[in-house]
């Protein structure tokens, strides 16, 4: 069951309470991709970059599937570069540089060999660039899952409102539900974003875990409490990875099985933020996955006696 995968591939700078970096592999497509590998191949990624990004990156992306067919490369510009500070809670960063470079002029173009794909995750990118893929694909997916940022309701609204309206899964934090809804209560943020077109809603809340939304449904899957997160960066797309990995390698999106797969997106999530960049990522084996994914279970597992 093939997955295309559309986002950035980046270089970050990022710096936390921990640590700094000054130029490490990021993007949104990056962590989508390295996440999602580890449950259903082929990875069909659509992304853009410049002469600066790494061909070993690429060999390694390609020896898990990832098929880099729709990668633009682009010889005489830079790879999209983004810096993030993180505050002391880990929860909230402040964007200190975001550079287009190559990003500026993409015009993302779905491969031939890309046609078909049954899953859709449109991971963070200009809207308008999200309803591109969308539009070229001749065969209407069997789920599209769309991230998105505050950064693109502050610049691109009208369009980011657009996409909405073709995707039947949204991923944002809670300040983002704020903002898109106009809502405080984070009930009534859900029941207002699912008008605008998503039949599912997820909303991340950092450390405290992530609700999923459907109709009047709720369901709630908490984040791993961690001794130590040492860079939340790519927290959100490996969340999506593994979300929509798991829906793509059972071809159920069910409501039932999303409760699954926002267990196993938070499982991968909490790898993700073990280490600087995806780095954790192109570690861990299926063993370490099944484990983790066994923590979860502990976690929330519990019996009541009412009397
Ligand atoms: P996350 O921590 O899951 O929100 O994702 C962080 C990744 O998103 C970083 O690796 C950045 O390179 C990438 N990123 C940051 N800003 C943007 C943006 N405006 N559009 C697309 N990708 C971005």
């Amino acid at each position: 069951m093939a997955l295309i995968t559309v986002g950035t591939m980046a270089f970050d700078a990022i710096e936390t309470p921990f640590g700094k970096t000054d130029q490490i592999i990021g993007g949104s497509a990056t962590y989508v991709a390295y996440a999602a590998s580890n449950f259903v191949k082929p990875v069909q990624q659509i992304s853009i970059v410049g002469y600066d990004f790494p061909q070993e990156e690429m060999d390694e992306m390609k020896s898990r599937g990832i098929q880099l067919d729709g990668v633009e490369i682009v010889p005489d510009k830079k790879s999209f570069f983004w810096s993030g500070k993180y505050h002391i809670d880990m929860n909230t960063r402040d964007t200190l540089v975001t550079d287009l470079n190559v990003l500026a002029d993409f015009n993302p173009v779905v491969p031939d060999a890309f046609q078909g794909a049954d899953f859709l995750m449109l991971g963070n990118l200009m809207p308008k660039l999200q309803m591109s893929v969308i539009n070229q694909l001749k065969t209407k997916p069997k789920l599209i899952v769309m991230d998105t940022m505050n950064f693109w309701m502050d610049t691109a609204m009208d369009d980011l409102k657009a996409v909405l309206k073709k995707v039947d899964v949204l991923l944002v934090n809670d300040g983002e539900a704020r903002q898109l809804s106009g809502e405080l209560s984070l009930v009534k943020a859900a029941r207002t974003i699912m008008q605008m077109g998503p039949r599912f809603l997820i909303i991340k809340k950092g450390e405290h875990g992530a609700l999923l939304f459907h109709e009047n449904h709720v369901f709630f899957a908490p984040a791993l409490p961690l001794e130590e997160v040492f860079d939340p960066t790519g927290a959100g797309d490996t969340f999506a990875g593994g979300f929509i990995g798991h829906l793509a390698k059972t071809e159920d999106i069910s409501f039932e099985n999303m409760k699954t797969a926002i267990i196993i997106g938070s499982a991968m999530a909490s790898f993700c933020v073990e280490k600087f960049g995806p780095e954790r990522l192109k570690e861990i084996t299926k063993a370490d996955i099944d484990n983790r994914l066994a923590e979860f279970v502990q976690l929330v597992n519990f019996d009541i006696d009412l009397v």
